[in-house]
């Protein structure tokens, strides 16, 4: 079959894949750069803001493809999946059949849900805008949901819902361990207990539009949502309380019931706590649910449905057949620090990638909006710089793990090593604290900082980013690193 010649070839219309696209646009604008994606519409990140050296926030809106093709006339938006890739022909095929080879190509195909169970139909994921309608739509009609996973959705979908009870199971000794600590989760854990403040507080993310419902069409392979996903979408339940959360602290789902399973084993449900469900006005556990959960701690709950919180795999089960990739721990494509695939002229970028080069001691990477973006960037610069023959050094922005975002409506900056991952038990803990207020903790190793949790209003982000990125020997401070009554920015100016 024909082939159309794609000099510049990226796959994806995510955060990663986008901003790839831009770049190579605009660093060889005599020649077309091809973006092809399964998705109608394209993610793009908007009105960037640099908010310190290493920490930077934008809006992500998404687009229809034309407005990034007006935009930049040297791309040249495909709607279609990629159902195979022959490396060796430097080629790919699309689920319509058409043929495009490369000079080169980078994947940015992103993740997909990692769900406990797959094909229940009680049991949802959330990745992209249509996983989150079928979930606002499941949720309108719910007593009860049962929350699975402890990581930044799970974070934000139990404290983002209301009018429903929610049982939030969590493997960990504490909540949120992948954002921090067992302290930090003590001082976010009364956000849950009480109401939604009416406004936001001062600290506003970033902006996720939604499109018009003219230029959606149904994909099965949208592109992730991200920050402020749920801004503007109404997770609210029918019920008349506001919020209502039971933590399942350290416990997995065992086996997960339809309603006649669970009926044969002729057993009562738990009920919740001061639950609202209508199981607890009536006898316990005589309410009937359409699905029922298993703890390993051996409770068995009731809900209308389940929302599976537990990561994501990578997209890469198209690229596999006949490539020899080489594959991270975690099912990424892994990538060297020029981003290139174990694969000829193929790169890779985003959550579809595994980072496989020996990291400074202070990044790591995770699977978020940031590095999605960053990834994308410096892919393009390394696709460039290979073509013309040139050396480029790695990017700065992976110096330093930096990432903003906010839970529980509490700004949450990260830095480093933020939970001492990897620091083995050589490292010690500094701590500041003020109920409903903030929480700062410092990660110090050898006298310098490593890693910081900064939540709430604390206006230290940029003076420990600059201290974690100077390593400067903090020895001598001690503890007047944290009090509040030294202005630790003038200390070090
Ligand atoms: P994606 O955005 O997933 O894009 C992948 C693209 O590839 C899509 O356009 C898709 O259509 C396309 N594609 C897939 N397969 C094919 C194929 N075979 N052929 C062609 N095209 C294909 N991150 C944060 O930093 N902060 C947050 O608060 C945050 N919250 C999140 C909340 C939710 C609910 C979710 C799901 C994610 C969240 N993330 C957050 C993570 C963040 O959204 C992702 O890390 C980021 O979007 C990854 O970008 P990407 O471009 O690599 O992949």
């Amino acid at each position: 079959m024909a082939a159309e010649r794609a000099p510049w070839l990226v796959l994806g219309g995510g955060i990663a894949g986008v901003t790839c696209a831009e770049q190579l646009a605009l660093q060889f604008t005599e020649d077309d750069v091809f973006l092809l994606t399964a998705a109608p519409l394209i993610k793009a990140a908007t009105n960037v803001r640099q908010v310190s050296r290493t920490l930077e926030e934008f809006n992500v809106e998404e687009q229809a493809s034309s407005t990034l093709e007006r935009q930049h006339p040297n791309i040249k938006v495909i709607s279609s999946a990629v159902r195979e890739l022959k490396a060796e022909e430097q080629r790919v095929i699309t689920e319509d059949g058409r043929h495009y080879t490369y000079d080169r190509l980078c994947l940015c195909a992103g993740a997909r849900p990692k769900l406990i169970v797959d094909g229940n139909p009680y049991v949802l994921g959330i990745r992209d805008t249509d996983s989150a309608k079928t979930f606002q739509s499941h949720l309108a009609k719910a007593r009860r949901v049962v929350v699975v996973g402890n990581g930044g959705i799970a974070l934000e979908l139990v404290y983002e819902i209301e009018g429903c009870e929610v049982i939030w199971a969590v493997k960990d000794k504490s909540i949120g361990n992948t954002f921090f600590d067992a302290g930090a989760a003590e001082f976010l854990i009364p956000q849950l207990r009480s109401d939604k403040p009416e406004t936001p507080l001062a600290c506003k993310r970033r902006k996720y539009t939604t499109e018009s419902s003219a230029e959606r069409e149904e994909s099965r392979l949208g592109s992730a949502l991200g920050p402020d996903w749920h801004e503007g979408m109404n997770l609210k339940a029918a019920q008349e309380f506001s919020r209502c959360v039971h933590i399942e602290m350290e416990c997995e789902v065992q086996r997960i019931l339809l309603g006649d399973e669970f009926r044969q084993l002729n057993v009562l449900a738990h009920c919740v706590p001061h639950g609202n469900a209508a199981e607890n006005s009536a006898a316990s556990g005589t309410v009937e649910w359409p699905v029922y959960v298993e703890l390993t701690n051996g409770k068995v709950y009731g809900c209308d449905f389940i929302i599976s919180a537990t990561g994501v795999v990578p997209n890469i089960e198209p690229f596999l057949p006949g490539n020899n990739f080489e594959i991270g721990e975690d099912g990424g494509l892994k990538v060297d620090d020029h981003m290139r695939t174990s694969v000829p002229n193929v790169y890779a970028a985003g959550d579809i990638c595994t980072a496989a080069w020996t990291p400074s001691p202070l990044w790591q990477q995770m699977r978020l909006w940031t590095q999605a973006r960053q990834m994308g960037w410096y892919a393009a610069k390394s696709m460039a710089a290979d073509h013309l023959g040139e050396k480029i050094e790695m990017d700065f922005c992976f110096e330093l793990f930096a990432h903003v975002t906010k839970f529980f409506n509490y700004k949450v900056i990260l830095l480093g090593k933020y939970n001492a991952q990897g620091l083995g038990l050589d490292y010690e803990l500094m701590l500041r604290f003020t109920k409903g207020l903030e929480y700062i903790k410092v990660v110090m190793q050898n006298g310098r900082m490593v890693g910081a949790v900064l939540i709430g209003e604390t206006d230290l982000e940029e003076t420990f980013e600059n201290l974690i990125l100077n390593q400067m020997d903090l020895s001598a401070y001690g503890e007047d690193l944290l009090d509040p009554n030294i202005d630790i920015e003038d200390y070090f100016d």
